[in-house]
């Protein structure tokens, strides 16, 4: 799967206080976490994971005084990869002097809140390291921010993962992957009358993604009701049309027809 970039201006990045320094070739990467708490509703809402990189950047540039985002790139758990500073260009984030060793790549995950990084987190630090590669003269290491400085990060789960050799999730090394479900949100989806929501919406994309006939419109109508019975019927669960705890677990992790 090719890295699913998200641009600067796609993220409404602030423009950088100054010039970047140029960076020709680097010994690899190295893996950060944001060391504050992350809230775990960014699992079923990407636009949490935008909000939280433009407050990494105003704390960067604002709080640290820096001329940009510390990271060269940003994992979120959706498997997009935020372009902070980008290639060839020295990041911040990494330490004194240990800036032109390594690329910075950060994971959306946190000392609290969420903690354990999922698998789209570990597979789009992954293909921001593959990025840093074929694109950015980076070289094979793989390492954590505590590596070589004083300091928590990237916590314990991801940096036990980077100890582990960094595998694709799932084992089998870029094999298919077992996709799990976000959280389930905390009611039933049902109609009627109709419901209204991001977690109507969320579940409507899913089932979209799955070839499904849908309208993703966040609204759960008699529509959103048929594919839901359809789905039920295909999985061998009882067909009540509604979308419960068990529906949306396997609304993503039912093997594909
Ligand atoms: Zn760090
Ligand atoms: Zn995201």
């Amino acid at each position: 799967m090719a890295i699913d970039l998200v641009l600067r201006r796609d993220w409404h990045a602030r423009a950088p206080h100054g010039d970047y320094t140029q960076l020709d070739s680097t010994k690899g990467v190295k893996v950060h976490y944001t060391g504050g708490r992350v809230e775990p509703g960014i699992l079923a809402d990407h636009a949490g994971c935008v909000s939280l990189v433009q407050s990494v950047q105003g704390y960067h540039m604002d709080g640290n005084g820096w001329i940009d985002i510390g990271y060269s790139f940003v994992a979120c758990p959706h498997r997009k990869v935020f372009e902070g500073r980008g290639l060839h260009h020295l990041p911040a984030a990494n330490g004194a002097g240990l800036n032109s060793g390594h690329y910075a790549v950060l994971g959306l995950v946190g000392n609290a809140g969420l903690v354990e990084p999922p698998d789209g987190l570990l597979n789009g630090i992954l293909d921001a390291v593959e990025y840093v590669r074929e694109r950015g003269k980076a070289g094979k290491e793989i390492k954590g921010h505590r590596d070589g400085y004083s300091t928590d990060c990237p916590g314990e789960p991801l940096y036990a993962w980077v100890k582990r050799g960094a595998p694709r999730p799932g084992g089998g090394g870029g094999g298919p992957e077992v996709p799990t479900a976000p959280p389930f949100p905390g009611r039933l989806l049902k109609y009627p009358p109709v419901m209204q929501g991001e977690d109507v919406r969320t579940w409507q994309q899913q089932m979209k993604v799955r070839g499904w006939e849908i309208e993703v419109d966040g609204a759960y109508g008699s529509g959103s009701r048929d594919v839901c019975r359809r789905f039920q019927r295909s999985v061998s669960i009882e067909d009540d049309g509604i979308v419960g705890p068990t529906t949306w677990r396997l609304s993503w992790e039912a093997p594909l027809p």
